[in-house]
């Protein structure tokens, strides 16, 4: 899990989220708003108006994924679905606020988060919320990715493909993780972990490839490198120029695979423990910020 580039939602789709969160904070009862809340939601994108503005949202949300249109929890399956951080059948004064909102893919949506959901008692402990009742207070105990960095509270362990909670956290912040990484069963799903792998092997023969194309001499060295994948070279370009487009063209290949947190945990661990990622990085020192 990676912090999200948050955008600011266009206008016209604010004045309609804030539309309908109003008309769900008019009600003073916590069920009669989780209802109104559910309803709206349901009943969202059956006006023009509606439609046009959760298109809006839906297409902003798409725009700051971790990586292409992929799912911002599990890293790996499209995201095609509007998630609420916080669900919106316990805390229904969230439901059509914007910084709530993240796309993740339909498995992680609705068999993992559904409503699971808990929130940190006076003494930091967590307490989990049935469903359908009114929290006590809405200090979650889930990172929220729009706000707050993961990486601040757990990294992948480049090994076991797991995250591993980093020390010394304070209590609430410790929690948090826990609380995530069981809700969303990040380190149990072993299809997320077996993937995990596939993606550091793919990392590493993808920068290892580079490193070998940026020392060759000729445009015919290059050639023999590259694999029937990559972009065809242009023949009157001369070789400098031929390697820093073809330097562009891993970036995106990194930058727009899925698992973006292995190539986080890459940069931040790897870069300075393991050997062979370090000649990498000693050799292309630009990509740290990849
Ligand atoms: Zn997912």
């Amino acid at each position: 899990m990676l912090q999200l580039a948050s955008k600011n939602l266009e206008n016209s789709a604010q004045a309609r989220l804030t539309d309908l969160q109003s008309t769900v904070n008019a009600l003073s009862d916590f069920t009669a708003k989780a209802n109104k809340a559910k309803a709206l939601w349901e009943d969202k994108t059956n006006s023009n108006i509606g439609k046009s503005a959760f298109e809006t949202i839906k297409n902003t949300l798409a725009e700051m994924c971790v990586s292409v249109k992929i799912c911002n929890y599990c890293e790996q399956n499209e995201a095609n679905d509007i998630e609420h951080i916080y669900p919106k059948s316990l805390f229904p004064e969230k439901a059509f606020v914007w910084d709530n909102y993240l796309l993740a893919c339909k498995q992680c949506n609705t068999a993992y988060k559904s409503d699971k959901f808990a929130v940190l008692d006076n003494n930091d402990d967590i307490i989990d919320l049935p469903r359908n009742t009114q929290p006590p207070h809405d200090r979650g105990v889930f990172i929220n990715p729009r706000v707050e960095d993961p990486s601040a509270f757990m990294l992948l362990n480049i090994g076991s493909y797991k995250f591993e909670i980093l020390p010394n956290l304070l209590k609430p912040d410790n929690n948090k993780a826990v609380k995530t990484i069981e809700i969303l069963q990040l380190n149990n799903r072993d299809q997320l972990v077996e993937s995990r792998r596939a993606a550091a092997v793919y990392f590493f023969q993808r920068m290892d490839l580079l490193t070998k194309i940026l020392t060759a001499t000729t445009i015919a060295e290059i050639k023999s490198l590259l694999t029937p994948y990559d972009a065809e070279i242009d023949d009157q370009m001369i070789l400098y120029d031929i390697k820093v487009q073809i330097t562009a063209g891993f970036k995106r290949d990194i930058q727009t695979h899925a698992n973006p947190s292995v190539w986080n945990a890459i940069k931040t661990i790897e870069s300075k423990t393991n050997e062979k990622w370090r000649a990498i990085f000693d050799a292309i020192p630009d990509a740290l910020n990849w």
